[in-house]
């Protein structure tokens, strides 16, 4: 049986801030890894990304320090900037409850910061090897106590030439120390590097996990400053998302935005520096327990809380710099769950997204801010797969189906359901969509701002993607790819927006194209073809927790 964390002997604070990330169990690295190094052995693990190698070598590691010397008994090497500040935020979430005081040093940041930093006394380093072999030769970090180093991601530090300054680094190393070495994979140059420095190491090794693997899809939209809101609002009531945190800037922005929000029938909890310590707290349980939807806040106040994993992050402002990013971005898609990250970047900011995207070297894909027709059309599909959902449990026909007998024999059964339906919304003043079924005449606009459906006869069951349409459309058809919009991928069919001149262009054009190797044939979409019964590729949209009553904005 798969070992829990109390059997891996770890102390009740730790477990108990393990318990506060929500990790239930140990995965395999951190089972076979974190005995291992308790005991003081050396290890070279081969684990990737996404394993929880971060919490395989911090968990020990921070069971092992004496809090009360304030000196720096660990170091962790890592090869960026970006995976030092991402390991030393993981090892303060779970050094917390032992009050582990940790630093993160890196070339970029100013040396004041660090300094005064090492100079308030810190139990673990996490850095870049220059800017941690800059330190050591000016005599600004007195290495003197460590008993444990890391190299994390060694083969990607070796990669970038750092085999010199981690030489170095472990030159200078007490006699007595432990060495935990991860990489991700294990070429000559890596075992070289055990056999000179790891006395009898411990060999564990991982395939990779696909279930911590992180799942964010990450996505920006370009707007406008003015229309920030209301796409946010149209984003929010596409994918009803069931917890999600909003990133402004500013508390100005927090307060802002979240009073639009709530006059929007949103429950929003705003978060911010003019926020005490206590009244945060109340706000993240009602967070947490799901009586506030959304939480608003400011990276400064969301930062060292224990915020629990969200389904969609919104970077309502654009972050300063890859590291916010990630930082934000981190509380969505853990463990192999899956998570949208939306970053809203104005005509005027869309430098600083190629800047963070060098960075993070990632590129975020585009989405656009859906229509009105997409939010209805998904109404529709939510409240048509609830409907199926109450017939099919039979617990409607309990209740109801004397009284609608009755009613059916004075009136058609069909204008009975429909009534009862619109009741069920809100009756005379309720949120109506415009109809979404029935025939429509050829080419006629299925959605806003002058764009039209496309269907397709292949969809996902054919192993066809986005790409994939996106490539025929340009390539065969040869339209541009910016009058694409959205792409919905369905079992064995497909719909695609494009502009309604783009479409003219496909229709007289090539109405036969070929995808992934298939045959597709392109024809103007027509609703009742749309929806019947299939689901669409994305999320399904997830139950409210409460009914809410709109305002009209
Ligand atoms: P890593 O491989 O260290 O980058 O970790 C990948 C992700 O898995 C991070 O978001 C961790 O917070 C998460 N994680 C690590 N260990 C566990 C665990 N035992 N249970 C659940 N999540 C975990």
């Amino acid at each position: 049986m798969a070992p829990t964390f109390a059997d891996l002997l770890l102390s009740p604070e730790v477990l108990q801030a393990i318990d506060t990330l929500g990790f239930e169990e140990p995965t395999p690295i951190q089972a076979q890894t974190i005995p291992l190094l308790l005991e003081g052995r050396d290890v070279l693990a081969q684990a990737q990304t996404g394993t929880g190698k971060t919490a395989a070598f911090a968990l020990p590691l921070v069971e092992r320090i004496d809090v009360k010397r304030r000196q720096v008994q660990a170091l962790v090497l890592a090869p960026t900037r970006e995976l030092a500040v991402q390991v030393a935020e993981a090892m303060h979430n779970l050094g917390r409850t032992r009050g582990i005081a940790v630093l993160p040093v890196y070339g970029g940041q100013a040396y004041d910061r660090q300094l005064q930093g090492l100079r308030a006394g810190v139990h673990v380093v996490v850095g870049t090897p220059g800017r941690v072999m800059d330190h050591m030769r000016r005599g600004t970090l007195d290495l003197s106590a460590v008993r444990t180093i890391v190299l994390d991601e060694a083969d990607e530090m070796l990669d970038m030439g750092f085999v010199e300054d981690i030489e170095f680094i472990l030159n200078e190393m007490p006699e007595e120390r432990q060495i935990a070495l991860f990489s991700a994979t294990v070429p000559r140059r890596i075992e070289t590097l055990a056999r000179k420095y790891l006395r009898d190491p411990q060999r564990v090794s991982v395939e990779h996990d696909a279930r911590t693997e992180s799942q964010t899809r990450q996505m920006y939209v370009e707007v406008q400053y003015r229309d920030k809101i209301e796409a946010l609002t149209r984003i929010l009531d596409l994918e009803s998302p069931s917890s999600a945190i909003v990133f402004c800037r500013t508390k100005r922005e927090v307060d802002e935005l979240s009073a639009t929000l709530q006059s929007r029938g949103y429950t929003a909890a705003a978060i911010h520096g003019d926020i005490n310590q206590a009244q945060r707290e109340r706000l993240l349980q009602a967070f947490r327990d799901g009586r506030a939807e959304l939480l608003i806040a400011t990276e400064v106040a969301a930062r060292g809380l224990d915020i629990p994993d969200v389904t969609h992050v919104f970077n309502y402002d654009i972050p300063d710099d890859a590291d916010a990013y990630i930082h934000r971005i981190g509380r969505t898609g853990r463990m192999g769950k899956k998570g949208d990250a939306v970053t809203f970047v104005t005509p005027r900011e869309m430098g600083q997204l190629r800047f963070i995207e060098k960075q993070i070297r990632k590129n975020l894909r585009q989405v656009r801010v859906p229509t009105t027709g997409d939010i209805a059309a998904r109404r529709q599909e939510a409240l048509r797969t609830a409907l199926v959902t109450a017939i099919e449990s039979g617990a409607a026909s309990t209740y109801y189906a004397a009284l609608v007998g009755t009613l059916a024999e004075a009136h058609d059964p069909l204008a009975v359901a429909a009534a009862a339906i619109y009741l069920a919304n809100g009756g005379p003043g309720g949120r109506h969509d415009e109809p979404t079924t029935g025939d429509m005449d050829e080419g006629e606009p299925t959605a806003e701002g002058g764009m039209v459906r496309l269907y397709l006869d292949t969809g996902r069951t054919h192993g066809v993607r986005p790409q994939d349409v996106v490539g025929a459309f340009t390539g065969e058809a040869g339209i541009a790819g910016s009058t694409i919009g959205t792409i919905d991928m369905f079992g064995d069919f497909t719909l695609v927006e494009v502009e309604r001149r783009a479409a003219t262009a496909i229709l007289e054009r090539a109405t036969v194209l070929s995808m992934h190797g298939r045959e597709v044939h392109v024809s103007p979409a027509r609703e009742k073809r749309e929806r019947s019964g299939e689901t669409t590729e994305k999320k399904a949209p997830t139950a409210r927790k409460k009914p809410r009553t709109r305002k009209p904005s």
